[in-house]
């Protein structure tokens, strides 16, 4: 059998026209195919290879946690040096108020998780999300997620959720003294790179201390250096009751987190005991290469360069057929005039060695989130391409 055979009849699809490059092995900013075409991955596959595939460290991480061990226990049992080393890092580089982590296996399940401890904290069970959000694809997570066309067909979803205007100052009010949690992207990744203002961030956490809601922020994509900042809750100087993180964190390899206070973590422990468990989470494979990432990402010099990165992107891509550019850091969301001329770009990008890649439904926009450790020249590089391909619409 060819791998595409295999492929196609051994591997459930997630739609029918997958891209179904063959790869062959990574290097740092590009990927290489059977043939030993090369392409430049500006997408990270999707925001998760931050610090570039087969990063050295990393590397090195994962191989000496491997050789210690890999899974001996469920989350939460056994103390493990890795898995503590990690908690220690991102307590390092996050506010007093959010000192305690819980690793689980990806961006839904640590926004199931979340959501689950707002209500046990709160007492009460209304969730309020956002238009155009984008929390991930089980149940839970679908239903505080927009895009109604991806839901209908999976009915009914949880309860209690209420839908208000990303970035309207006036919704707010629909948060009261009932609501559990309000989930949000602190910049909506599918919606298209969509920042809110500063006082809309600030009002929305003023709501919450009055309502006793609990502010989530799912930081699945926006986190770990991809918008300029270790965090982006950071661009705005207002701090979340939790935060989730997944994507980015794992340096490639799979883990999420949910994290939050050491007094609101401690309820998911009692009353029921096991409130949330998991037996993945916590991974030690994963936790080394986390840890080896967070270490690189962390770094001020690192983190410095990126917006001067994105802005480079920007720059580099000025051109007609380009309506907008809605950018933080390296997450881009790049406008033009319709769904069809996105199309027939990122065919012609990626047959010339440039990965974009599609929004699930901000269609007449394409997404640029490139390792976050791609130089100058590979910026150039990639840029040129994307444009002669531009010019062809
Ligand atoms: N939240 C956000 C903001 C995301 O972008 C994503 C993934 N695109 C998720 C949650 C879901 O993460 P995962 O695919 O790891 O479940």
């Amino acid at each position: 059998m060819t791998p595409e055979n295999i492929f196609h009849q051994h591997l459930a699809p997630t739609s029918p026209f997958p891209l179904g490059l063959q790869i062959d092995y990574a290097k740092g900013v590009r990927l290489f195919d059977r043939e030993g075409k090369s392409y430049l991955d500006m997408i990270a596959g999707i925001g998760v290879s931050s610090v570039g595939h087969q990063n050295e460290e990393v590397k090195e991480a994962i191989k000496k946690q491997l050789d210690k061990h890999a899974h001996v226990m469920v989350y939460g049992e056994y103390i493990q040096d890795v898995v503590n080393e990690l908690s220690l890092k991102l307590a390092s580089l996050l506010p007093t108020t959010l000192s305690t982590s819980y690793f689980v296996n990806s961006g839904t399940e640590a926004n199931e998780a979340a959501i689950k401890l707002a209500k046990r904290a709160t007492g009460r069970h209304k969730i309020i999300t956002f238009t155009n959000a984008y929390h991930g694809n089980t149940q839970g997570s679908m239903s505080v997620s927009g895009n109604e066309n991806k839901k209908r067909n999976f009915r009914p979803l949880i309860p209690g959720v209420e839908f208000i205007e990303f970035n309207s100052e006036n919704s707010l009010s629909s948060i009261n003294d009932q609501t559990a949690a309000v989930i949000i992207e602190p910049i909506q990744g599918d919606a298209g790179v969509r920042i809110p203002s500063q006082n809309f961030m600030e009002l929305l956490r003023k709501k919450c201390n009055q309502t006793g809601a609990l502010l989530v922020f799912d930081e699945v994509q926006t986190g770990i250096g991809r918008t300029g900042k270790l965090f982006a809750f950071e661009h705005f100087n207002i701090i979340p009751d939790i935060i989730t993180l997944a994507k980015g964190l794992g340096g490639g390899l799979p883990i999420g987190a949910f994290i939050a206070s050491h007094k609101l973590m401690q309820l998911l422990a009692q009353n029921p005991m096991l409130g949330h468990i998991t037996t993945f989470g916590g991974n030690p494979i994963s936790c080394a290469s986390a840890l080896a990432t967070l270490k690189i990402v962390s770094n001020p010099t690192f983190l410095a360069n990126i917006e001067p990165k994105g802005n480079l992107i920007e720059t580099e891509l000025k051109h007609p057929q380009i309506i907008a550019i809605r950018r933080k850091g390296l997450m881009l969301a790049i406008e033009l005039e319709n769904e069809e001329k996105v199309n027939k770009l990122i065919e012609y990008c990626i047959a010339n060695g440039v990965i974009i890649y599609w929004f699930l439904s901000t269609r007449n926009n394409f997404r640029i989130s490139p390792p976050l450790t791609i130089t100058a020249d590979e910026i150039k590089e990639a840029c040129k391409v994307i444009r002669e391909g531009l010019d062809t619409l």
